[in-house]
């Protein structure tokens, strides 16, 4: 019996124009420049959609959609269908299930760009121009789900120096996640919390991780600094957490706060263009 992982790419798309400028109905393609390294698109992979002129947010994620056919040439699409190409020059992709939002992005672009797996592991992911496409393998869909795990900050109003830190704790912890090798180098001969001093010294290669390596200093947002293992030192599992709470301090002050204005219908999933006449998207 073989076993094999699904396949889950997720690709990341340079907008050129926004998406609830026109009814949803009509989003069907999306034109593409060539890529020198043809991706092997599957039906069903997620497209996350970059928009970069919108002037109620920062650039970012606005959305994503579900590829639904495979890349074709303009030529090939029936007549009536080609007015939904944004640019019958290029190679088109059919897809469906948009969701996509406007006041609020899923990920500002800066933060994305800070993150090491977008910079480390097979060089640096980037979609700065229009109709660009790239695929990110399963990387975006593992860093959106790590996000939205801070989904109550992020979807509810809290002061900017909240959010500010909530988003320096995503980019720490992500600094933080280990390959094996790494983990093994660094904890070689590592027999002590380096806060608390307790003891551990039962480690092989087959039982559960006991430290964690928390990396000193906060990383600024926006530009990326390559991950240096000196920065990192030693630390139980509770002492790590004890850290990391003092990076979201502005939560501790402000606890007796409410967490509440959540707007959860950010994205949508059906619209009419008028609705968004007056947005200035
Ligand atoms: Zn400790
Ligand atoms: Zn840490």
């Amino acid at each position: 019996m073989t076993f094999s992982f699904p396949r889950h790419n997720a690709y990341l798309y340079c907008l050129p124009d926004h998406p609830l400028k026109r009814d949803s109905n009509t989003f069907r393609f999306l034109s593409i420049k060539k890529v020198s390294k043809f991706p092997r698109f599957e039906i069903g992979d997620t497209v996350f959609l970059i928009y970069r002129k919108n002037k109620q947010a920062k650039p970012g994620i606005i959305g994503h959609c579900t590829i639904t056919g495979e890349l074709t040439k303009t030529s090939k699409i029936p007549v009536e269908d080609r007015v939904y190409c944004y640019d019958k020059c290029l190679l088109q992709l059919p897809v469906g299930n948009v969701r996509c939002g406007f006041e609020k992005n899923i990920m500002d672009e800066d933060l994305l760009y800070s993150l090491p797996c977008m910079n480390e592991i097979y060089g640096r992911y980037r979609v700065f121009s229009e109709f660009r496409i790239i695929n990110t393998y399963s990387l975006l869909n593992n860093v959106i789900g790590d996000f939205n795990e801070f989904w109550y900050i992020w979807w509810s109003n809290r002061g900017d120096k909240e959010v500010q830190q909530y988003k320096e704790l995503f980019v720490h912890e992500q600094r933080e996640i280990l390959e094996y090798e790494d983990y093994l180098g660094l904890s070689n001969g590592i027999t002590k919390c380096s806060n608390c001093g307790i003891e551990h010294r039962e480690f092989t290669p087959y039982t559960p991780r006991f430290f964690e390596f928390h990396e000193k200093g906060v990383n600024p947002i926006g530009k990326y600094q390559k991950r240096n293992f000196k920065n990192f030192v030693p630390l139980c599992p509770n002492c790590h957490k004890v850290a990391h709470e003092k990076i979201v301090s502005d939560s501790y002050n402000y606890k007796f706060i409410r967490y509440n204005g959540f707007s959860l219908t950010h994205l949508h999933s059906s619209w009419k263009s008028k609705h968004f006449d007056t947005q200035d998207l």
